[in-house]
């Protein structure tokens, strides 16, 4: 279509252009029949569109008379190009479409017939890069195993002896204590292929589907012998049959079946070897656990001072830890920790140290570490107040009641400092190492944690009166139940005397349970273990709070230097206590 421009367009009555074709002034016309009008370009560059009548004769003529060049467009043959056009364009859409459309149905169809495919990840010999030497603290497994990454290798020297290698070993351990890591080890020793699944993975929306994935597993498994298959989170699929209200036949149950029928259907030293980890052996069935199948089990425990020292030695290694830091503090300061928090830890020490743009990490960038990870972040400290002075009282009431009772721990650091998730402050205590290296606990030192747990509430009360205290110790009061609890249904700490009163509560049994089991603490003896637990909790209030009040002047004094101050570290605490007469610690 043509475009009139603006400048130099000229708007003319048919009689006027008839005249000016005549007198020359127009140098051509451009006749469009269909539109019934004509676009006239004059000599002096004008241009104008005109209307003219249809089949106009008078226009040929007078054109033709004064040979003005007029061409006639057929914009009906324009018009059909276009719509060919645009036909084409609305075909090529539609084909791109219809072809992206088959496309996405054909992938969906292959995940369909592909849901049987086991979900695996292999990792090929060579590929792993953990060695026994990686895995701290555990020397009686490591040693157990030792002798599987033999009979990979070596599989002619134990068969020509007529030994049967074990087919399944079930790796048992709370979370992050390195059952994971000590498989890849065996994987990496043995220089095998590792086959490594999560039980979860098995377990689809369709029946059928995790028995499939299982049969595949092995399958390929064998193709690749001598290798590991991997298999985490074992419960989630090798919890016992009928458990539950809802009655057995489920997908879990047949993906189990499939994996008892493979562990029994692979031959003895046919050189695959399933390992499995599992945080919660009581919910797995029978079946699976009977030798044959699982013939070994490995228990992993949350690792020990030593052993968390030689943990935190490995993971030191890689990392440019200052020749002052000392480990065995760091591994007396952390029980309950697992492999996977020291690891952590020390990570976390990495990137304070890095915030802090110095070279090598130092005592203060573990301490600050640690801090972050069992108190949570530091929030912005509390202005002078009537809450910050209750939060010192409360803080130095459990100080005290460390320091003056027999067999508690030792202090290790006081803070006011606040963190996020309303923690106004803390004591830390340095746990006696005699109990965290043999084990065992004695009634006198629970009694003592029961105690110096209750010692920030008798504090507060001393100070503030009764309706002044607060919901700060709400935790302690946790604690103290928690402990009192255990004392009575588990220690025979009590006049309930030697039983066990204590019922596990796996709630994934819950259906088996309701149905088959009845309680077996009576309603009696539940009245009584609520009257001891409640007994030994007054019991040790009463005591505290006489303490406290027996040390109101040194609590006092404790408190300004603890304002003042906001931390008292462990050796500055006991200073202060010592430079006080009459006052020494126990
Ligand atoms: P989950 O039960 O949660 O799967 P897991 O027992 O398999 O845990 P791993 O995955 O083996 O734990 O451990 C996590 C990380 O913790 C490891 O990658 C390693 O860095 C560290 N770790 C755990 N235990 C040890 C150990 N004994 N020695 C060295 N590092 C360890």
């Amino acid at each position: 279509m043509v475009k009139l421009s603006q400048k130099g367009s000229n708007y003319q009555s048919y009689s006027d252009l008839i005249s000016q074709i005549t007198e020359g002034q127009v140098d051509s016309l451009i006749l469009n029949p269909s539109r019934r009008e004509v676009y006239v370009i004059f000599s002096n560059g004008n241009k104008s569109i005109i209307p003219v009548f249809p089949n106009d004769q008078n226009l040929l003529r007078v054109a033709q008379l004064t040979r003005t060049p007029l061409t006639v467009r057929d914009i009906k043959q324009e018009q059909a190009i276009a719509g060919i056009t645009g036909n084409l364009a609305l075909l090529t859409i539609v084909i791109i479409g219809v072809t992206f459309l088959l496309k996405k149905s054909a992938s969906v169809a292959n995940r369909t017939l592909g849901f049987g495919r086991s979900q695996e990840r292999i990792k090929p010999e060579g590929d792993i890069k953990v060695f026994f030497d990686d895995v701290a603290g555990l020397s009686s497994a490591s040693e157990e195993l030792k002798e599987i990454v033999c009979f990979l290798r070596k599989p002619e020297k134990l068969i020509s002896l007529g030994a049967r290698i074990p087919k399944g070993i079930l790796l048992i351990g709370p979370p992050g204590t390195g059952k994971t890591l000590l498989a890849k080890a065996i994987s990496c020793e043995a220089e095998v292929p590792f086959f490594s699944i999560a039980a979860s993975e098995f377990v689809e929306l369709f029946v059928g589907v995790g028995a499939s994935r299982v049969r595949d597993l092995f399958r390929k498994a064998k193709e690749k012998a001598p290798c590991i298959i991997f298999i985490d989170e074992i419960d989630a699929v090798g919890r016992q049959r009928g458990s539950g209200l809802g009655g057995g036949n489920d997908e879990r149950e047949q993906t189990l079946n499939q994996l008892l029928t493979e562990m029994d259907g692979f031959a003895e030293n046919s050189g695959v070897i399933l390992l499995a980890a599992t945080n919660r052996p009581d919910v797995l069935d029978s079946a699976l656990t009977r030798p044959g199948r699982f013939d070994r089990s490995i228990y992993l425990s949350l690792p020990d001072r030593k052993a968390r020292k030689a943990i935190l030695a490995v993971h030191a290694r890689s990392k440019p830890l200052s020749l002052k830091v000392s480990l065995d503090d760091w591994a007396t300061k952390t029980p309950g920790f697992s492999g996977a928090e020291l690891a952590n830890l020390l990570n976390e020490a990495a990137i304070v140290t890095a915030r802090t743009n110095q070279l090598n990490i130092e005592d203060n960038h573990i301490e600050r570490a640690l801090e972050r990870i069992s108190m949570g972040i530091a929030s912005t400290p509390l202005q002078d107040s009537s809450q910050k002075r209750l939060i010192a009282y409360h803080e130095i009431g459990h100080a005290l009641a460390a320091t003056f009772t027999p067999l508690a721990d030792k202090i290790d650091k006081v803070s006011l400092l606040p963190r996020e998730g309303g923690i106004g402050g803390y004591t830390r205590f340095w746990p006696d190492e005699e109990v965290m290296d043999s084990g065992l606990i004695s009634k006198g030192r629970i009694f003592a944690k029961i105690i110096v747990a209750l010692g920030g509430r008798a504090a507060e009360s001393i100070v503030f009166g009764n309706s002044e205290v607060t919901q700060g110790a709400s935790s302690d009061f946790e604690h103290v139940t928690y402990l009192a609890r255990e004392m009575v249904t588990k220690f025979g700490f009590s006049s309930l005397g030697p039983q066990s009163t204590s019922s596990n509560n796996n709630e994934v049994f819950l259906g088996r349970d309701l149905v088959n089991k009845r309680s077996k603490v009576s309603e009696a003896t539940n009245k009584k273990i609520d009257k001891e637990i409640r007994k030994i909790a007054f019991e040790a209030f009463f005591k505290v709070e006489s303490l406290l009040k027996s040390k109101r002047a040194l609590m006092d004094k404790l408190v300004a230097v603890l304002l003042e101050e906001e931390i008292i570290e462990s050796k500055r605490f006991y200073e202060l206590i010592e430079d006080l007469p009459n006052n020494h610690a126990l």
